[in-house]
């Protein structure tokens, strides 16, 4: 009995393993992206109140009625753009799933997608399971910068779509306007889609976040994903969404009706308290979040990696080679047998692994205390 062809080579997510590995070693984990932190208290009391009030029979596919009409009315609040919560949002099992109908419902067999490595690690398995090919593009470090004449010969007949993750992970990067202009304009001139993975949209330190459907030709061409998971802390929830015109969202709901159906029915409730919140949320959860960053950045800047620092997300990427060990997974499992620290090795998130192998990426989506006591061992690290 032996895993499909199509997916054989990806065993076990790094994410899986890196989690596995900290807590089989009681290792302070800053490897898989989660918060060692409750998610708000009004949040979390309107999915609980939803359980008790009956909402716990299947949800409508696309959503249930209060979350649509509320992420219709914060695309509003972010872009401008008035849009039918019926038939431009479309709830899903998290933006990870959203990836996944979407491919399924949009490519066929020898459609090829532009994507950016380090990519983050579903989106490839999706493209091939579709049948589909990726198109991997390096962002190079230190800048991580969009290779313009790269991208534009990536294009070809049997381009479909561009895969955008902005802020990016596990860079940091967050595309400047520039970037993002120049691939909606290679968009609009070969009729190609863009699928957005905008999960850290609120964690942006530096610039702008910047939709690549508020650019010109983009609205009815764009597919905009996000989630709650980062924003409000509750990763474990799964709940996301994607935005498109109601052509797209019909692809987005071709696939999804047939991997989970519908999504989590209280925690669909849940969600749209989440997301009507305020600003005063949203100023008060960056703020924590560039202590967190800065306290990190900081550090292993003073223990010795080379930081590169980031502009967006909860990740920052550092070079390891100061403390001498071959490649990225060698040092993560120095770090976790021997600091007591997990870690991810980048080099899974890309084709060209030479790019990946000096680099480590560590999560900052802890506690003060968790961010303290992992910079305590990591000070054990020699140079
Ligand atoms: N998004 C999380 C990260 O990058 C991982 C989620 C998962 O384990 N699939 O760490």
């Amino acid at each position: 009995m032996t895993v499909s062809h199509r997916l054989a080579s990806y065993g076990t997510s790094i994410f899986t393993e890196m989690t596995r590995l900290a807590n089989e070693k009681g290792a302070i984990n800053l490897s898989q992206g989660f918060p060692d932190f409750n998610g708000p208290a009004f949040v979390r009391s309107a999915a609980i109140d939803a359980i008790n009030a009956g909402h716990n029979q299947y949800a409508r596919m696309s959503g249930v009625p209060p979350l649509n009409q509320a992420l219709a009315q914060r695309w509003r609040r972010l872009t401008g753009q008035i849009i039918d919560p019926d038939t431009q949002v479309s709830v899903t099992n998290g933006c990870t799933e959203g990836i996944a109908a979407t491919c399924l419902g949009l490519l066929n067999e020898g459609d090829e997608v532009i994507i950016f490595e380090p990519y983050y690690d579903s989106y490839k398995p999706c493209i091939e399971m579709c049948g589909a090919k990726a198109i991997v593009l390096t962002l190079a470090a230190p800048e991580f910068a969009l290779d313009h004449a790269a991208l534009q010969r990536a294009v070809t007949s049997r381009t479909r779509a561009i895969l955008v993750n902005t802020p990016h992970n596990p860079t940091g990067k967050v595309f400047s306007r520039d970037e993002l202009t120049f691939i909606a304009e290679l968009c609009n001139r070969n009729d190609l889609v863009a699928i957005t993975d905008e999960v850290y949209e609120h964690l942006v330190f530096e610039g702008e976040h910047v939709r690549l459907a508020t650019l010109p030709g983009m609205k009815d061409r764009t597919i905009t994903l996000s989630s709650v998971g980062k924003t409000f802390s509750l990763t474990g929830w799964k709940i996301g969404w994607a935005i498109a015109s109601p052509d797209l969202s019909r692809c987005v709901r071709s696939g999804r009706q047939f991997l989970s159906y519908s999504v989590a029915t209280p925690l669909q409730h849940g969600a749209a308290e989440a997301v009507s919140a305020g600003q005063e949320y949203l100023d008060g959860f960056l703020r924590d979040y560039r202590r967190r960053r800065d306290l990190l950045c900081d550090a292993l800047e003073e223990i010795g990696f080379v930081v590169y620092r980031p502009a967006g997300t909860y990740f920052v990427l550092a070079d390891h080679t100061p403390f001498g060990f071959p490649d990225d997974r060698a040092f993560c499992m120095h770090l976790v047998d021997r600091i007591g620290v997990a870690a991810i090795p980048p080099t899974p998130f890309y084709d060209n692994v030479e790019h990946g192998r000096r680099l480590v990426r560590f999560a900052f989506c802890k506690r003060l205390e968790t961010l303290h006591a992992a910079i305590e061992r990591l000070r054990g690290l020699r140079r």
